[in-house]
């Protein structure tokens, strides 16, 4: 086992947790990784023993047959998915992090009780449709419309990049109610499918998380009760941003995931493979990129846990969830790298997982808000407590 402070911020329940998603994913998941990642396949039996295991209801309350909304829980459950594959895991989040935790805490009891212990049970899938075509950084610039009609919402417009889009069994779906009042017009939806009106592209070929199915969504006059309004109208982009504090913390987790096994692979690699008459282990700028990932891994999990463990939901965590999205994407894809080049020609062929990780850890620099917008979270927030109010945008 790897040394880490991190561990002292686990409780036992959580070093239980930790033991039973090892297993799971050692045992179940890893003679599959890279079968997911070449067919680019979604391993729906995969989800279902997920589901038994009670993963799938990670940050619903148990009350809605959940596993609870402990954060810190889900954290340690990724990181450990992730080691073996993070496209499963990304689904997961997508799943768990995105529809089932903001269900939990901005839906009626009635929109609670009928579709959480569901999501729980894995027996639908779910996801966020926020992102479309012109609006990816730009989260306020929404253009898909919700109409009320009588006792129903029409909605019309298109989203981009949806996790688990062609898939998923319930979206929460963001749409513009008041067209004139920019982010003050936005409200979330509760979208059961299949429904007439709506449509998935193919999913997208994407150069890593292959597995984790990635499509566009078309919503042509797609009618919804008038009660599958999640939340406050017009609230919804106050929602989203609340919802970012857990999402790029838990997204921050499948970083932490890959710098560890980077790092296991790194040092086997490093103490078994001989040249010039030694382990390579032995020479000084191999020992260099164990050390850097061994560092990068250890604060990133370090304040990835003290976020995840001070996390409430009233609790304002943009700046340290920024922070931990701004540091932990990129030292994974540069250290993955590294990992690579210590396994040399091995790490360079499908036979060892380090090039998948290279690929996979890539996308977290990009999902829930790119390594640049996360420089303007923490700057912005900074200079505003410093009194600067001349910001642009
Ligand atoms: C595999 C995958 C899964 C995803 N899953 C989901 C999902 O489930 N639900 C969902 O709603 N969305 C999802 N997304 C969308 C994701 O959140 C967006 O891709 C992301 O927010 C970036 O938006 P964009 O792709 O439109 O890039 P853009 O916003 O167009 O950005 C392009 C480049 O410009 C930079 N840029 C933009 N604005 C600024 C600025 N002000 N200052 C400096 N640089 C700037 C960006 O950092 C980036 O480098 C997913 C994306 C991918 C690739």
């Amino acid at each position: 086992m790897i040394p880490s402070l991190a561990h002292e911020l686990e409780r036992e329940e959580d070093r239980l947790l930790r033991e039973t998603v090892r297993q799971f994913a050692e045992e179940k998941l890893r003679p599959y990784a890279e079968e997911i990642d070449r067919e680019d396949r979604f391993p729906r039996e995969i989800f279902r023993e997920m589901a038994e295991l009670g993963l799938t209801g990670l940050m619903i309350p148990e009350a809605y047959g959940g596993a609870g909304e402990d954060l810190l829980q889900t954290v340690i459950a990724f990181e450990e998915l992730a080691r073996v594959s993070p496209a499963v895991t990304l689904s997961l989040l997508a799943h768990t992090v995105l529809a089932g935790a903001p269900i939990a805490r901005w839906g009626t009891e009635e929109q609670k009780t009928r579709i959480l212990p569901r999501l729980a049970r894995g027996e639908w899938i779910g996801g966020t449709a926020y992102t479309e075509p012109n609006a990816g950084s730009d989260a306020a610039a929404i253009q898909m419309r919700a109409e009320r009609e009588g006792d129903t919402w029409v909605l019309n417009g298109s989203k981009m990049f949806i996790t688990n889009g062609s898939i998923a069994r319930v979206l929460v779906v963001y749409a513009r109610t008041d067209p004139e009042a920019g982010h003050r017009g936005i409200s979330a939806f509760l979208v059961e499918l299949p429904r007439e009106g709506f449509s998935a592209s193919r999913d997208f070929e994407k150069m890593g998380m292959r597995g984790s199915p990635t499509s566009a969504l078309y919503f042509d006059d797609v009618r919804v009760p008038a009660d599958a309004l999640l939340g406050e109208l017009n609230r919804g982009f106050y929602m989203v941003m609340a919802e970012f504090n857990v999402e790029r913390i838990a997204i921050s987790a499948i970083s932490v995931g890959i710098l560890r096994e980077t790092l296991e692979w790194m040092l086997e690699h490093a103490s078994v493979r001989k040249q010039f008459g030694k382990p390579i282990g032995a020479f000084q700028l191999i020992q260099e990129k164990i050390a850097q990932t061994y560092a990068d891994l250890e604060l990133a999990r370090t304040y990835l846990y003290l976020a995840a463990r001070t996390y409430t939901p009233d609790r304002d965590l943009r700046l340290a969830s920024a922070t931990i999205k701004l540091f932990a994407p990129q030292v994974a894809t540069l250290r993955a790298l590294d990992g690579i080049q210590v396994l040399g020609g091995y790490g360079y062929t499908r036979e060892y997982p380090l090039e998948r990780l290279a690929r996979d850890a890539k996308l977290n620099e990009i999902g829930s808000g790119t390594t640049e917008m996360m420089k303007r979270v923490i700057a912005r927030h900074l200079l505003r407590s410093w009194g600067l109010t001349e910001l642009d945008g």
